[in-house]
């Protein structure tokens, strides 16, 4: 797999640590995923991209106070 680094502690992503939460668009070719670090995830409550919206735009989404769990 490629190294994927999470954007938020900048921390490179190992396969079994990382959470899909976004895709960005590209202008050549399908979108490329953004992933997070599962600290990070939960710090900054951000969406799981598979529970993203039907319309989202792919750019990651966080989950507000009062759905969190
Ligand atoms: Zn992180």
């Amino acid at each position: 797999m490629t190294p994927a680094w999470c954007p938020w502690c900048k921390n490179e992503l190992t396969e079994n640590d990382r959470v899909m939460v976004g895709v960005v668009e590209v202008a050549s070719g399908p979108g490329r995923p953004v992933y997070a670090c599962s600290d990070c995830k939960v710090a900054y409550r951000i969406m799981a991209f598979a529970d993203h919206p039907p319309n989202t735009n792919g750019k990651p989404r966080y989950i507000e106070r009062r759905f969190a769990l």
